[in-house]
Protein backbone atom coordinates (compact mmCIF):
# COMPACT_ATOMS: atom_id res chain seq x y z
CA UNK A 1 0.00 0.00 0.00
CA UNK A 2 1.44 3.43 -1.37
CA UNK A 3 2.07 5.70 2.11
CA UNK A 4 2.85 9.33 2.72
CA UNK A 5 5.51 10.59 5.23
CA UNK A 6 5.10 14.54 6.12
CA UNK A 7 9.10 15.16 6.52
CA UNK A 8 8.62 18.99 7.31
CA UNK A 9 6.58 21.90 6.00
CA UNK A 10 4.11 20.68 8.85
CA UNK A 11 2.79 23.47 11.15
CA UNK A 12 4.77 26.08 9.80
CA UNK A 13 5.59 27.33 5.67
CA UNK A 14 9.45 26.24 5.23
CA UNK A 15 11.36 23.16 5.06
CA UNK A 16 8.54 21.48 2.46
CA UNK A 17 9.98 17.69 2.47
CA UNK A 18 7.13 14.99 1.90
CA UNK A 19 8.17 11.24 1.28
CA UNK A 20 6.42 8.99 -1.14
CA UNK A 21 6.61 5.28 -1.07
CA UNK A 22 5.11 3.01 -3.41
CA UNK A 23 6.21 0.12 -5.90
CA UNK A 24 9.13 -0.50 -3.25
CA UNK A 25 10.14 3.19 -4.62
CA UNK A 26 11.19 6.00 -2.13
CA UNK A 27 10.44 9.36 -3.95
CA UNK A 28 11.03 12.58 -2.15
CA UNK A 29 8.82 15.27 -2.71
CA UNK A 30 10.92 18.95 -2.51
CA UNK A 31 13.66 18.77 -0.05
CA UNK A 32 13.31 22.07 1.35
CA UNK A 33 15.53 23.96 4.28
CA UNK A 34 13.82 25.25 6.98
CA UNK A 35 13.52 29.06 7.55
CA UNK A 36 12.68 31.95 10.26
CA UNK A 37 13.01 30.60 13.90
CA UNK A 38 15.87 29.22 15.29
CA UNK A 39 14.65 25.81 16.64
CA UNK A 40 13.55 25.54 12.75
CA UNK A 41 16.71 26.85 11.37
CA UNK A 42 18.85 24.01 13.51
CA UNK A 43 16.40 21.31 11.84
CA UNK A 44 18.54 21.87 9.08
CA UNK A 45 21.68 20.47 10.75
CA UNK A 46 19.60 16.96 11.51
CA UNK A 47 20.38 14.35 9.54
CA UNK A 48 17.89 13.45 7.20
CA UNK A 49 14.87 11.79 8.87
CA UNK A 50 14.43 8.88 6.02
CA UNK A 51 17.91 7.42 5.31
CA UNK A 52 19.34 9.54 2.13
CA UNK A 53 20.89 6.80 0.12
CA UNK A 54 17.61 4.64 0.24
CA UNK A 55 15.84 7.44 -1.64
CA UNK A 56 15.42 6.88 -5.56
CA UNK A 57 14.55 10.07 -6.65
CA UNK A 58 13.69 14.01 -5.21
CA UNK A 59 10.76 15.68 -7.52
CA UNK A 60 10.87 19.33 -6.94
CA UNK A 61 8.19 21.65 -7.44
CA UNK A 62 10.84 25.07 -7.42
CA UNK A 63 13.74 26.37 -7.06
CA UNK A 64 12.70 28.38 -3.71
CA UNK A 65 15.35 26.96 -0.72
CA UNK A 66 12.49 26.10 1.06
CA UNK A 67 12.20 23.68 -1.15
CA UNK A 68 15.20 22.87 -2.55
CA UNK A 69 17.90 24.15 -0.79
CA UNK A 70 18.06 20.83 1.61
CA UNK A 71 19.68 18.98 -1.41
CA UNK A 72 23.25 19.17 -0.97
CA UNK A 73 23.04 17.98 2.60
CA UNK A 74 20.57 15.08 1.07
CA UNK A 75 23.52 14.37 -1.33
CA UNK A 76 26.03 14.97 1.63
CA UNK A 77 23.78 12.57 3.15
CA UNK A 78 24.91 9.85 0.40
CA UNK A 79 21.38 10.20 -2.02
CA UNK A 80 22.58 9.17 -5.48
CA UNK A 81 19.16 9.07 -7.28
CA UNK A 82 17.68 11.73 -10.07
CA UNK A 83 16.21 15.04 -8.90
CA UNK A 84 13.48 16.26 -11.19
CA UNK A 85 12.83 19.61 -11.47
CA UNK A 86 11.11 21.56 -14.36
CA UNK A 87 12.79 22.86 -17.32
CA UNK A 88 12.84 26.72 -15.72
CA UNK A 89 13.81 25.39 -12.24
CA UNK A 90 16.48 23.68 -13.74
CA UNK A 91 18.18 27.11 -14.91
CA UNK A 92 17.14 28.87 -11.86
CA UNK A 93 18.64 25.99 -9.00
CA UNK A 94 22.33 26.78 -9.91
CA UNK A 95 22.35 29.99 -8.88
CA UNK A 96 20.14 29.57 -6.42
CA UNK A 97 21.60 27.12 -4.83
CA UNK A 98 25.37 28.23 -5.58
CA UNK A 99 24.24 31.47 -3.97
CA UNK A 100 22.92 29.61 -0.90
CA UNK A 101 26.32 28.07 -0.52
CA UNK A 102 28.11 31.36 -0.74
CA UNK A 103 25.65 33.09 1.88
CA UNK A 104 26.44 30.18 4.15
CA UNK A 105 30.39 29.93 3.56
CA UNK A 106 30.46 33.84 4.59
CA UNK A 107 28.07 33.62 7.49
CA UNK A 108 30.73 30.81 8.78
CA UNK A 109 33.60 32.81 7.79
CA UNK A 110 32.06 36.19 9.72
CA UNK A 111 31.08 34.00 12.45
CA UNK A 112 34.59 32.64 12.97
CA UNK A 113 36.03 36.22 12.69
CA UNK A 114 33.86 38.33 15.37
CA UNK A 115 33.93 34.70 17.63
CA UNK A 116 29.74 35.33 17.18
CA UNK A 117 29.02 31.45 17.00
CA UNK A 118 29.16 28.87 19.71
CA UNK A 119 30.78 26.69 17.91
CA UNK A 120 34.09 26.82 17.00
CA UNK A 121 34.66 27.02 13.96
CA UNK A 122 31.31 27.96 12.75
CA UNK A 123 30.46 25.54 9.89
CA UNK A 124 28.29 26.11 7.19
CA UNK A 125 25.49 24.17 6.33
CA UNK A 126 26.33 23.54 3.11
CA UNK A 127 29.44 24.64 0.50
CA UNK A 128 29.72 25.63 -2.65
CA UNK A 129 31.54 22.30 -4.06
CA UNK A 130 28.54 20.59 -1.94
CA UNK A 131 25.84 22.99 -3.88
CA UNK A 132 27.46 21.66 -7.13
CA UNK A 133 27.23 17.48 -6.40
CA UNK A 134 23.36 18.26 -6.01
CA UNK A 135 23.24 19.85 -9.12
CA UNK A 136 24.63 17.18 -10.81
CA UNK A 137 21.76 15.09 -10.21
CA UNK A 138 19.26 16.97 -11.54
CA UNK A 139 17.08 16.21 -14.85
CA UNK A 140 14.53 18.68 -16.37
CA UNK A 141 11.30 17.26 -17.41
CA UNK A 142 8.88 19.77 -19.18
CA UNK A 143 5.47 20.35 -17.90
CA UNK A 144 2.18 18.67 -18.39
CA UNK A 145 3.58 15.23 -19.83
CA UNK A 146 4.17 11.81 -17.42
CA UNK A 147 7.38 11.08 -16.41
CA UNK A 148 7.43 7.29 -15.36
CA UNK A 149 9.62 6.75 -12.41
CA UNK A 150 8.66 3.01 -12.21
CA UNK A 151 6.28 1.05 -14.07
CA UNK A 152 2.68 2.24 -12.26
CA UNK A 153 4.43 4.92 -10.59
CA UNK A 154 4.38 8.05 -12.63
CA UNK A 155 4.04 12.13 -12.10
CA UNK A 156 3.31 15.12 -14.40
CA UNK A 157 4.26 18.89 -13.69
CA UNK A 158 1.53 21.30 -13.83
CA UNK A 159 2.06 25.10 -13.94
CA UNK A 160 1.82 26.96 -11.09
CA UNK A 161 2.80 30.59 -11.34
CA UNK A 162 4.04 31.60 -8.18
CA UNK A 163 7.71 31.90 -9.32
CA UNK A 164 9.29 30.89 -12.82
CA UNK A 165 8.96 27.39 -13.17
CA UNK A 166 7.20 26.19 -10.36
CA UNK A 167 4.86 23.67 -10.68
CA UNK A 168 2.10 21.63 -8.76
CA UNK A 169 2.69 17.43 -9.07
CA UNK A 170 0.31 15.24 -9.92
CA UNK A 171 1.39 11.79 -9.40
CA UNK A 172 -0.49 8.50 -10.61
CA UNK A 173 0.24 5.30 -8.51
CA UNK A 174 -1.32 1.57 -9.85
CA UNK A 175 -2.55 -0.34 -7.06
CA UNK A 176 -4.32 -3.59 -6.47
CA UNK A 177 -6.85 -4.43 -8.79
CA UNK A 178 -5.36 -2.85 -11.27
CA UNK A 179 -7.11 0.86 -10.30
CA UNK A 180 -5.18 3.73 -10.00
CA UNK A 181 -4.86 6.86 -7.13
CA UNK A 182 -3.58 10.03 -7.94
CA UNK A 183 -1.98 12.41 -5.21
CA UNK A 184 -1.61 15.90 -6.21
CA UNK A 185 1.10 18.71 -4.24
CA UNK A 186 0.11 21.69 -4.80
CA UNK A 187 3.63 23.03 -4.08
CA UNK A 188 3.07 26.76 -3.76
CA UNK A 189 0.19 28.28 -5.25
CA UNK A 190 0.66 31.29 -7.60
CA UNK A 191 -2.03 34.29 -8.18
CA UNK A 192 -4.48 34.89 -11.05
CA UNK A 193 -4.00 38.70 -11.78
CA UNK A 194 -0.02 39.45 -11.84
CA UNK A 195 1.90 40.04 -14.50
CA UNK A 196 5.16 38.31 -16.19
CA UNK A 197 3.91 34.67 -15.65
CA UNK A 198 1.17 32.09 -16.93
CA UNK A 199 -1.64 31.92 -13.83
CA UNK A 200 -2.06 28.72 -11.89
CA UNK A 201 -3.51 25.80 -13.20
CA UNK A 202 -6.75 25.16 -11.83
CA UNK A 203 -6.70 21.80 -9.52
CA UNK A 204 -9.07 19.40 -11.60
CA UNK A 205 -9.13 16.40 -8.67
CA UNK A 206 -7.05 13.76 -7.24
CA UNK A 207 -7.68 10.77 -4.91
CA UNK A 208 -5.45 12.62 -2.48
CA UNK A 209 -4.79 16.51 -2.36
CA UNK A 210 -1.43 17.82 -0.48
CA UNK A 211 -1.94 22.03 -0.56
CA UNK A 212 0.05 24.48 0.65
CA UNK A 213 -1.99 27.31 3.12
CA UNK A 214 0.32 30.04 3.06
CA UNK A 215 -2.15 32.32 3.25
CA UNK A 216 -5.16 30.62 4.41
CA UNK A 217 -6.55 32.56 6.78
CA UNK A 218 -5.59 36.26 5.11
CA UNK A 219 -6.30 38.53 2.43
CA UNK A 220 -4.10 40.30 -0.34
CA UNK A 221 -5.32 44.24 0.09
CA UNK A 222 -6.87 45.26 -3.38
CA UNK A 223 -4.36 47.79 -3.36
CA UNK A 224 -2.94 47.89 -7.06
CA UNK A 225 1.07 47.59 -6.70
CA UNK A 226 1.98 50.20 -9.00
CA UNK A 227 0.29 52.79 -7.70
CA UNK A 228 1.40 51.88 -4.15
CA UNK A 229 5.22 51.46 -5.26
CA UNK A 230 4.08 55.42 -7.20
CA UNK A 231 3.36 56.75 -4.19
CA UNK A 232 5.87 55.35 -1.56
CA UNK A 233 8.56 57.07 -4.36
CA UNK A 234 7.16 60.45 -4.26
CA UNK A 235 7.00 60.11 -0.39
CA UNK A 236 11.10 59.13 -1.05
CA UNK A 237 11.72 62.11 -3.43
CA UNK A 238 9.81 64.31 -0.56
CA UNK A 239 11.91 62.87 2.42
CA UNK A 240 15.28 62.77 -0.01
CA UNK A 241 15.91 59.64 1.31
CA UNK A 242 16.51 56.27 0.02
CA UNK A 243 13.59 53.67 -0.35
CA UNK A 244 15.01 50.29 0.51
CA UNK A 245 13.13 47.13 -1.23
CA UNK A 246 14.14 43.86 0.08
CA UNK A 247 12.84 41.79 -2.29
CA UNK A 248 12.80 38.22 -3.15
CA UNK A 249 16.09 37.61 -6.00
CA UNK A 250 13.25 35.48 -7.52
CA UNK A 251 9.84 36.89 -8.91
CA UNK A 252 9.64 39.80 -6.33
CA UNK A 253 12.63 41.31 -8.21
CA UNK A 254 11.27 40.79 -11.50
CA UNK A 255 7.62 42.19 -10.43
CA UNK A 256 9.30 45.05 -9.08
CA UNK A 257 10.90 45.83 -11.94
CA UNK A 258 7.98 45.32 -14.11
CA UNK A 259 5.66 48.11 -12.43
CA UNK A 260 8.59 50.41 -12.18
CA UNK A 261 8.99 49.87 -15.69
CA UNK A 262 4.73 50.58 -16.06
CA UNK A 263 5.28 53.45 -14.19
CA UNK A 264 8.01 54.85 -16.09
CA UNK A 265 5.58 53.95 -19.24
CA UNK A 266 2.92 55.91 -17.98
CA UNK A 267 5.06 58.86 -16.80
CA UNK A 268 4.19 58.41 -13.43
CA UNK A 269 7.89 57.32 -11.94
CA UNK A 270 9.91 59.73 -10.03
CA UNK A 271 13.54 59.89 -12.24
CA UNK A 272 15.61 58.99 -9.37
CA UNK A 273 18.26 56.56 -9.61
CA UNK A 274 17.07 52.76 -9.16
CA UNK A 275 19.71 50.10 -8.15
CA UNK A 276 19.18 46.49 -8.63
CA UNK A 277 22.29 45.51 -5.59
CA UNK A 278 21.61 41.22 -6.01
CA UNK A 279 23.74 39.49 -7.79
CA UNK A 280 21.17 36.40 -7.84
CA UNK A 281 18.30 38.59 -8.69
CA UNK A 282 20.52 40.11 -12.34
CA UNK A 283 20.50 36.42 -12.86
CA UNK A 284 17.37 35.61 -12.21
CA UNK A 285 16.26 38.74 -13.99
CA UNK A 286 17.99 37.04 -17.46
CA UNK A 287 16.35 34.08 -17.37
CA UNK A 288 13.20 35.55 -16.59
CA UNK A 289 13.56 36.80 -19.50
CA UNK A 290 14.72 34.34 -21.45
CA UNK A 291 11.99 31.71 -20.71
CA UNK A 292 9.27 33.34 -23.15
CA UNK A 293 7.24 29.67 -23.12
CA UNK A 294 6.68 30.88 -19.43
CA UNK A 295 5.22 34.34 -20.42
CA UNK A 296 1.87 35.32 -20.38
CA UNK A 297 0.37 37.65 -23.35
CA UNK A 298 1.11 41.16 -22.53
CA UNK A 299 4.80 39.99 -21.49
CA UNK A 300 5.07 38.55 -25.12
CA UNK A 301 3.72 41.19 -26.66
CA UNK A 302 5.87 43.60 -25.25
CA UNK A 303 8.73 41.39 -25.94
CA UNK A 304 8.06 41.43 -30.02
CA UNK A 305 7.12 44.88 -29.88
CA UNK A 306 11.06 45.16 -28.41
CA UNK A 307 9.58 46.86 -25.35
CA UNK A 308 11.86 45.03 -22.11
CA UNK A 309 8.81 45.41 -19.49
CA UNK A 310 12.24 44.30 -17.18
CA UNK A 311 14.10 47.39 -17.87
CA UNK A 312 12.91 50.56 -15.85
CA UNK A 313 14.99 54.01 -16.74
CA UNK A 314 17.37 55.10 -14.64
CA UNK A 315 18.31 51.20 -13.86
CA UNK A 316 21.96 50.21 -12.18
CA UNK A 317 22.74 46.88 -11.94
CA UNK A 318 25.36 46.96 -8.95
CA UNK A 319 27.95 44.38 -9.38
CA UNK A 320 30.84 43.92 -7.16
CA UNK A 321 30.99 44.44 -3.41
CA UNK A 322 33.23 47.63 -4.06
CA UNK A 323 29.99 49.14 -6.18
CA UNK A 324 27.43 48.08 -3.38
CA UNK A 325 29.99 49.82 -0.93
CA UNK A 326 29.42 52.45 -2.45
CA UNK A 327 26.36 53.13 -2.07
CA UNK A 328 26.50 53.34 1.88
CA UNK A 329 27.86 56.66 1.20
CA UNK A 330 24.91 57.83 -1.19
CA UNK A 331 21.94 60.81 -0.48
CA UNK A 332 19.01 60.13 -1.67
CA UNK A 333 16.69 60.10 -3.18
CA UNK A 334 16.97 56.69 -4.74
CA UNK A 335 15.76 53.30 -4.55
CA UNK A 336 17.70 50.04 -3.98
CA UNK A 337 16.30 47.13 -4.37
CA UNK A 338 18.41 44.04 -3.00
CA UNK A 339 17.88 40.24 -1.82
CA UNK A 340 16.67 38.65 0.29
CA UNK A 341 13.30 39.34 0.71
CA UNK A 342 13.03 39.20 4.56
CA UNK A 343 15.99 40.62 5.47
CA UNK A 344 17.47 36.79 6.69
CA UNK A 345 20.72 37.49 4.69
CA UNK A 346 22.57 39.34 1.20
CA UNK A 347 23.27 42.65 0.53
CA UNK A 348 20.23 44.34 1.92
CA UNK A 349 21.52 44.01 5.64
CA UNK A 350 24.32 45.78 4.60
CA UNK A 351 22.16 48.75 3.47
CA UNK A 352 19.84 48.10 6.42
CA UNK A 353 22.23 48.72 8.59
CA UNK A 354 23.42 52.02 6.81
CA UNK A 355 20.07 53.02 6.79
CA UNK A 356 17.56 52.05 9.48
CA UNK A 357 18.18 54.37 11.97
CA UNK A 358 17.86 57.30 9.60
CA UNK A 359 14.56 58.92 9.41
CA UNK A 360 14.66 59.65 5.91
CA UNK A 361 14.66 55.73 5.08
CA UNK A 362 12.05 53.84 4.24
CA UNK A 363 12.05 49.99 3.88
CA UNK A 364 8.84 48.75 1.69
CA UNK A 365 8.59 44.63 1.86
CA UNK A 366 7.52 43.14 -0.98
CA UNK A 367 6.03 39.64 0.30
CA UNK A 368 5.57 37.10 3.11
CA UNK A 369 7.54 38.20 6.03
CA UNK A 370 7.77 34.38 8.18
CA UNK A 371 8.06 34.05 11.61
CA UNK A 372 11.39 34.91 13.03
CA UNK A 373 12.94 36.85 10.41
CA UNK A 374 13.87 40.25 10.36
CA UNK A 375 11.16 41.17 7.84
CA UNK A 376 8.90 39.84 10.18
CA UNK A 377 9.90 41.78 13.37
CA UNK A 378 10.13 45.35 11.40
CA UNK A 379 7.18 44.54 10.50
CA UNK A 380 5.53 44.00 13.81
CA UNK A 381 7.60 47.34 14.89
CA UNK A 382 9.89 46.74 17.09
CA UNK A 383 12.11 49.77 17.85
CA UNK A 384 15.78 48.11 17.75
CA UNK A 385 16.90 45.39 15.34
CA UNK A 386 20.07 43.40 15.36
CA UNK A 387 22.02 43.24 12.32
CA UNK A 388 25.67 41.96 12.41
CA UNK A 389 25.28 41.03 15.90
CA UNK A 390 24.73 45.27 16.67
CA UNK A 391 21.79 46.40 17.76
CA UNK A 392 20.08 49.47 15.60
CA UNK A 393 17.71 51.66 16.50
CA UNK A 394 14.91 51.59 14.23
CA UNK A 395 13.70 55.31 12.84
CA UNK A 396 13.12 54.21 9.05
CA UNK A 397 9.24 54.12 8.07
CA UNK A 398 8.70 50.08 7.76
CA UNK A 399 5.79 49.58 5.04
CA UNK A 400 4.56 46.72 3.31
CA UNK A 401 3.05 45.78 -0.06
CA UNK A 402 1.14 42.97 0.48
CA UNK A 403 -0.36 42.79 -2.97
CA UNK A 404 2.70 42.16 -4.62
CA UNK A 405 3.10 38.48 -2.87
CA UNK A 406 3.82 35.22 -5.20
CA UNK A 407 1.18 33.27 -2.97
CA UNK A 408 -2.33 32.81 -4.09
CA UNK A 409 -4.36 34.25 -0.49
CA UNK A 410 -7.15 32.63 1.14
CA UNK A 411 -9.65 33.38 -1.95
CA UNK A 412 -7.57 32.63 -4.43
CA UNK A 413 -7.06 29.32 -2.96
CA UNK A 414 -10.33 28.65 -2.73
CA UNK A 415 -10.50 29.63 -6.74
CA UNK A 416 -7.83 26.92 -7.19
CA UNK A 417 -9.36 24.16 -5.68
CA UNK A 418 -13.07 24.78 -6.79
CA UNK A 419 -12.27 23.67 -10.80
CA UNK A 420 -11.64 20.29 -8.78
CA UNK A 421 -14.48 17.73 -11.04
CA UNK A 422 -14.34 15.61 -7.91
CA UNK A 423 -13.28 15.55 -4.09
CA UNK A 424 -10.18 14.09 -3.23
CA UNK A 425 -11.17 11.32 -0.28
CA UNK A 426 -8.93 13.40 1.71
CA UNK A 427 -6.78 16.67 1.72
CA UNK A 428 -3.73 17.19 3.86
CA UNK A 429 -3.15 20.84 4.50
CA UNK A 430 0.75 21.69 5.16
CA UNK A 431 2.83 24.67 4.41
CA UNK A 432 1.26 27.27 6.86
CA UNK A 433 1.27 28.47 10.37
CA UNK A 434 -1.07 26.53 12.42
CA UNK A 435 -3.72 29.05 12.23
CA UNK A 436 -3.69 29.70 8.71
CA UNK A 437 -3.58 25.89 7.79
CA UNK A 438 -6.53 25.34 9.94
CA UNK A 439 -8.14 28.50 8.78
CA UNK A 440 -8.18 26.71 5.00
CA UNK A 441 -9.00 23.17 6.43
CA UNK A 442 -12.30 24.81 7.62
CA UNK A 443 -12.58 26.68 4.90
CA UNK A 444 -12.74 23.39 2.61
CA UNK A 445 -14.91 21.28 4.39
CA UNK A 446 -17.23 23.73 4.93
CA UNK A 447 -17.22 25.30 1.27
CA UNK A 448 -16.62 21.78 -0.57
CA UNK A 449 -17.50 19.05 1.91
CA UNK A 450 -13.99 17.96 2.12
CA UNK A 451 -11.98 15.74 4.70
CA UNK A 452 -9.01 17.97 5.55
CA UNK A 453 -6.27 16.64 7.95
CA UNK A 454 -3.39 19.09 9.34
CA UNK A 455 -0.30 16.64 9.62
CA UNK A 456 1.81 16.48 12.45
CA UNK A 457 5.86 16.19 11.79
CA UNK A 458 7.32 12.74 10.70
CA UNK A 459 3.13 11.31 10.65
CA UNK A 460 2.85 8.88 8.37
CA UNK A 461 -0.51 7.89 6.57
CA UNK A 462 -1.60 4.88 4.39
CA UNK A 463 -2.87 5.87 0.93
ZN1 LIG B 1 7.78 29.19 -3.04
Amino acid sequence: MPSLTFLGATGTVTGSRYLLEAHGRKILIDAGLFQGRKELRERNWAPFQADASSLDAVVLTHAHIDHSGFLPRLVKEGFNGITYATPPTGRLLPPMLTDAAHLQEEEARYANKVGSSKHTPALPLFTVQDAQHALNTVRTHPFDQPCVLHPGLEFTYRRQGHILGAAAIEFRIKVAGGEHITVYFSGDVGRYAVPILMPPTPYRGSTYLVTESTYGNRFHDGSDPAEVLGDVIMETCQRGGVLLIPAFAIDRTQEVLYYLSELAREDALAPIPIFLDSPMAREATAIYRQCVREHDVEMREMLREKIDPLAPPNLQIIGSVQESQKLNSMRGPAIIISASGMATGGRILHHLRHRVSKESTIVLFTGYQAEGTRGRRLLDGEQEIKIFGEMLPVRAQIRTVSSLSAHADADELIIWASAAETAPKRVFVTHGEPEASQALAERLHRRFGWECHLPVLEETVQL
